[in-house]
């Protein structure tokens, strides 16, 4: 067997040589993080035969050749699930790949023949691709770590939406009883905590983004741990130096070191192992889905994407760049599952997505990070149709629902800005959701994963 330094050097030359790239795909949950992964691998197996990839120049040259998969590296990280994905889609009927809750992994050797040709270009080259899906909820605790229990307490008291405090109604009305000074209850904690993650998940359901702590949401392996087993106190009325002097059993100070511990062991860790290794990202979003969810949804995703984005917020002095050196040097942000409107309307949802991160992506340009914004499908579940009604054509499209039905419908037209009140009142917007459809191709059907995959790893199979 070879040792790991060995294992680390041969990586290292590999970097050096140019010939490695590492890239990750994140997204809040339901974001399609797991479909784009799962079709990423499956058009780069199939190029050069099959796979529609005519914005990828190398595959569109016929240069590149296909990919293998190899095995991962980092053997504590879980395999991505390609093949259950894969055997998911080509059920009868076909069904969506069970998304993962994770951080996984699958590594991929590329084949091609280089463009350029010279003495020192060998005919064929490699690329090795090291893929990474990890919950874009992890990325939602990088603000945690500019906090301590007090300020953290008190910002997520901040969130006021009816709808919103509706969700956690037990749990703050149980909360507001607790005495900060009195003996912690072990027992209490847990349930407490286990209410909180509850009121989350529901919020989540809901169609909440803005959601801390991250592994609440998506514990990972940490399920049931004592780490997760604490939650803001919204209702402090003492000032912080009365609180921080209670003794080591109190509630407040229990809470707080939970939340500290969490910090450190956590959050840190995530950044310090995998984020801070990561070449290029692609950032994935589903702005139709908020879309169809309504105002206060839209909102806050909005919010939950402002913070997202902080941990590729590159600026001297922000808090990632305190922690270590980072280093992607491509970023794209994709708004996914454009199959669910019209092509014509598929302009106006880069558009929306780019007014949706404005201020993240004017950030991104002045730090000198290259940002990509589009749109894609990375498993196309309907057909753009036309209809004809009264001599006049209207675009529409046809699917099969998740239920089985087939329809033809028109869902609406997407905003080229920031929907505002009348957007919601007049016009609104509704889709249902499709099953994948059923195919013969080896190659999975797509929109745009070819302009994704061109950005991302396009110059290096030059
Ligand atoms: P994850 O939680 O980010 O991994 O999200 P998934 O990849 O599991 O996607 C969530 C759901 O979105 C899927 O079950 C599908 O219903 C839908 N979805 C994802 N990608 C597409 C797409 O390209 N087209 C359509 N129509 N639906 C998609």
């Amino acid at each position: 067997m070879r040792q790991p330094l060995s294992r680390e050097l041969s990586n290292l030359l590999e970097r050096g040589r140019d010939r490695q790239l590492r890239l990750a795909v994140t997204g809040l949950s339901q974001a399609g993080k797991t479909a784009f992964l799962t079709s990423l691998v499956n058009q780069l197996r199939h190029a050069g035969v099959e796979a529609q990839l005519g914005l990828l120049p190398a595959a569109r040259e016929g240069r590149l050749l296909g990919a293998q998969r190899l095995n991962q590296p980092d053997l504590g990280v879980p395999r991505f699930p390609y093949d259950p994905g894969m055997a998911a889609l080509r059920d009868t009927p076909p069904r969506w790949p069970e998304p993962t809750r994770g951080i996984s992994e699958l590594r991929l050797q590329l084949r091609y023949r280089p463009a350029r040709s010279g003495w020192l270009t060998p005919e064929i080259a490699h690329l090795t691709l090291d893929l990474f899906d990890y919950p874009g909820e992890w990325l939602l605790d990088l603000p945690l770590l500019q906090h301590d229990f007090y300020s953290w307490s008190q910002a997520q008291a901040l969130h006021e939406g009816e709808q919103r405090r509706g969700l956690f109604s037990e749990w703050l009305t149980a909360v507001e009883q607790l005495d900060p000074a009195g003996e912690a209850d072990e027992s209490q904690l847990a349930a407490l905590a286990e209410d909180y993650a509850q009121g989350l998940r529901r919020a989540k359901q809901a169609g909440f983004s803005d959601l801390q702590p991250g592994r609440f949401l998506l514990p990972g392996e940490l399920e049931g741990a004592p780490v997760l087993q604490f939650f803001p106190l919204p209702q402090l009325t003492d000032s912080k130096a009365t609180l921080e002097a209670l003794p080591a059993n109190s509630l407040y100070a229990t809470l707080s070191a939970r939340f500290r511990y969490y910090q450190q062991q956590v959050v840190k860790p995530f950044y310090r192992d995998h984020f801070r290794r990561f070449d290029r990202q692609i950032v994935l979003v589903d702005v139709l889905g908020a879309l169809n969810a309504g105002p206060e949804r839209f909102e806050d995703l909005s919010q939950a994407l402002r913070q997202l984005m902080h941990s590729f917020d590159y600026g001297k002095r922000s808090l990632l760049t305190r922690l270590f050196t980072p280093k992607i040097d491509r970023l794209a942000i994709a708004a996914t599952k454009a199959d669910h409107v019209t092509p014509d309307q598929h302009g106006h949802v880069v558009q929306l997505l780019e007014a949706l991160l404005a201020e993240p992506l004017k950030d991104l340009r002045f730090a000198n990070v290259p940002v990509k914004a589009l749109s894609l499908a990375s498993i196309r579940a309907t057909e753009a149709r036309e209809v004809v009604h009264e001599g006049k054509r209207s675009p529409a499209l046809r699917g099969t629902t998740l239920e089985g039905e087939d329809v033809l419908v028109y869902p609406g037209d997407v905003p080229a800005r920031l929907p505002t009140g009348d957007f919601w009142q007049q016009q609104g917007f509704d889709f249902p959701s499709f099953r994948p459809m059923p195919s013969n191709s080896e190659a999975l059907d797509h929109i745009r994963m070819d302009a994704a995959i061109d950005w991302l790893i396009g110059d290096k199979l030059s």
